[in-house]
């Protein structure tokens, strides 16, 4: 790899830690903002999500690392005074490839992609929604909204709504619902149920006044939307690996040490 390029939240540490790497790097690589082959997130998961929506016109040919130096750390592998170890292992060339899925997102305004999830939310009304899994009618909810979630975005909102965590690069997407209601009259599945790569999940409702279409850090409203197709992507977002960090030990790292 001989082009590279910097995303980088914007405050001091992180700066800092950018402009240390751009001193370092520039000494055996190019930097190329607009065609890079590995594009170094600094900062926290919400950068990292950041990057890869940036670089989403080259998905397919571009690679990211991320140094971490938010509150949590679940897309980046190196922490914040770990940078020089990052410089070695760039120049000593050893590393893998991992591929994190990506969702395709339709509506009848727009397409997505999201590497997280996708989310649907109405914070003012119950929101009803007709879901339909490859193109067979499945359920009516009622409720906050629903949640459909890669395996890497399975530990972000799926997990904090009572998904399940799901290895990361599984070839899966994970339908959750954000405060269903279920009683006599309304009723839906209520857990969470994962599907492979045959599957799509639609979304219909006559009325999504209100409701917000989350994907990942992005917002959109979904005031003039009719339905909301969810699959697999083809593509997928490569990620460096230089040093091995299971599931696990990312688990372990990020929700239980204290
Ligand atoms: P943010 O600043 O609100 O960050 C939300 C938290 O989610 C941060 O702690 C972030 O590190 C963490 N996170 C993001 N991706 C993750 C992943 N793949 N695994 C584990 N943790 C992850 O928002 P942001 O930084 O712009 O990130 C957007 C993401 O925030 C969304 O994709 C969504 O998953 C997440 N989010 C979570 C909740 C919740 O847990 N209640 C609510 C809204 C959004």
């Amino acid at each position: 790899m001989n082009r590279y390029a910097i995303i980088n939240k914007k405050d001091e540490l992180s700066n800092d830690i950018a402009n240390k790497l751009k001193t370092e790097l520039n000494q055996f690589m190019i930097y190329d903002e607009h065609n890079p082959e590995l594009v170094i997130s600094v900062g926290g998961d919400g950068t990292m999500l950041h990057s890869v929506h940036h670089y989403q016109y080259i998905i397919d040919d571009v690679c990211f690392v991320g140094i971490h130096t938010g509150t949590l750390g679940f897309l980046t592998d190196y922490q914040k005074e770990e940078y020089m170890e990052l410089v070695n292992d760039i120049k000593n060339g050893k590393y893998n490839i991992y591929h994190r899925c990506l969702l395709d997102v339709k509506t009848n305004k727009g397409s997505f992609f999201a590497l997280n999830e996708m989310r649907i939310v109405n914070v003012h009304r119950s929101q009803v929604l007709d879901v339909f899994i490859n193109e067979s009618d499945f359920e009516t909810f009622r409720g906050c909204g629903m949640c459909v979630s890669t395996a890497s975005g399975s530990t972000a909102l799926n997990k904090s709504i009572g998904g399940a965590v799901v290895y990361s690069e599984a070839g899966i997407i994970q339908l959750s619902e954000i405060a269903g209601i279920h009683h006599n009259a309304y009723r839906s599945l209520g857990s969470s149920l994962i599907l492979d790569k045959s599957h799509s999940i639609r979304f219909e409702s006559n009325n999504f006044k209100g409701s917000v279409l989350g994907i990942d850090h992005l917002s959109y409203s979904l005031d003039d939307v009719e339905y909301i197709e969810v699959k697999l992507s083809q593509h997928s977002v490569r990620f460096v690996q230089f040093k091995k960090i299971t599931l696990i030990g990312r688990l372990k790292r990020s929700f239980l040490d204290v």
